[in-house]
């Protein structure tokens, strides 16, 4: 039981996915703030560095960061007595940090909203794939519990606007009616929704604007007849337009707005491993972007939103690309 385990804890760890996004840091957050409401110590790490319009957030600037800070992280998974991972699927998707986790004989809680999850790795397993976000399914749990009506505006806020990112400011994957029930009741704590979405949404650099020009305008393939669009960045261009950490984000969705597009695939070079081709799919509709993503891109995710990877040029993941929407003509150029 949860909340058994949560009463006997006092050092709670929290950690979420690598290149963590909206969902991962808001849900983190949440649950660090209601823990410490709790009186007990809690603490959220992350496997690499996460986005600048989340460092806003109450709680953002004690999160621990695998990457830079791996004492410090040990020392700190030796001491839990309690591990809480949020947001993923798959131990894989703690990159470099699974290790140090899985090496903890502190019981581990799942709580997930993605497709599939691996049973094997936690104890206690809380997987909703139907929910719109990992804070949704912390929403149903604290409903549950008759905790929701209680939080602070803290946790009110990091709720918020992790269901917030995960939905694209509720335009996709949000058409459930409980997810107003739960945003009318965050609301109540006095949480300024409007100014949450524009920390998160308006906060791009001169840099941001131009490379988004640049891409749209140079980069951006559009495969008409398979209702597809493909963008391009590599490392070389990053430097050229003095890209900073997030500034790529919602850039794969842009495609989407024109009429008709299915898919859209953003091609990213990984800062941190030059030679590695991040690859983000979003669709609109019947599309299933996870199973193209785990068909070609050893990837995996939603069906609407997922991502994967590939190891070789950018000419040569385009080559590979297009050979994968290719194999969806069926489902694309009809
Ligand atoms: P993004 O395009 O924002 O990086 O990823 C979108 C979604 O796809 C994520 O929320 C995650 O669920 C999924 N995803 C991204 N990369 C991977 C990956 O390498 N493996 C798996 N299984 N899922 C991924
Ligand atoms: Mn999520």
């Amino acid at each position: 039981m949860i909340p058994e385990l949560i009463k006997h804890s006092s050092r709670v760890v929290i950690c979420t996915h690598v290149n963590p996004d909206g969902d991962a840091i808001g849900s983190s957050l949440t649950l660090k703030h209601y823990l410490e409401r709790k009186g007990k110590q809690a603490t959220v790490i992350v496997p690499n560095t996460f986005p600048d319009f989340l460092k806003w957030l109450p709680g953002a600037d004690s999160i621990l960061i695998y990457t830079k800070q791996q004492e410090q992280v040990k020392a700190v998974v030796d001491a839990a007595d309690l591990v809480i991972v949020c947001d993923l699927n798959q131990p894989n998707r703690l990159a470099g940090l699974e290790e140090t986790i899985m090496a903890s004989s502190a019981p581990r809680i799942l709580i997930d909203h993605h497709l599939d999850p691996n049973t094997n790795f936690c104890q206690e397993i809380v997987s909703h794939p139907e929910m719109c976000a990992a804070a949704e399914v912390i929403c149903h749990m604290l409903n549950g519990w008759e905790e929701l009506d209680s939080i602070s505006f803290e946790e009110a806020t990091c709720l918020y606007l992790a269901m917030m990112c995960d939905t694209g400011a509720f335009s996709f994957n949000s058409n459930r009616p409980i997810i107003y029930e739960y945003i009318s009741r965050l609301l109540a704590h006095g949480i300024d929704k409007d100014e949450i979405y524009r920390n998160v949404f308006w906060t791009a650099s001169e840099g941001r604007l131009r490379l988004q020009g640049y891409l749209l305008y140079v980069n951006m393939k559009v495969l008409h007849e398979y209702h597809s669009a493909i963008i391009t960045l590599t490392n070389e261009e990053r430097r050229r337009f003095k890209v900073k950490n997030g500034d790529t984000e919602g850039i794969v969705n842009i495609p989407l707005q024109m009429l008709g597009t299915r898919l859209s695939i953003f091609i990213n070079e990984d800062t941190e491993h030059p030679g590695i081709m991040k690859l983000s799919l979003r669709s609109v509709g019947d599309f299933p972007c996870d199973q193209m993503a785990s068909r070609f891109f050893s990837g995996g995710g939603h069906k609407n939103a997922s991502g994967g990877r590939l190891q070789c040029t950018m000419e040569e993941a385009i080559q590979h690309v297009k050979a994968a929407i290719d194999a969806y003509a069926d489902m694309l150029k009809a």
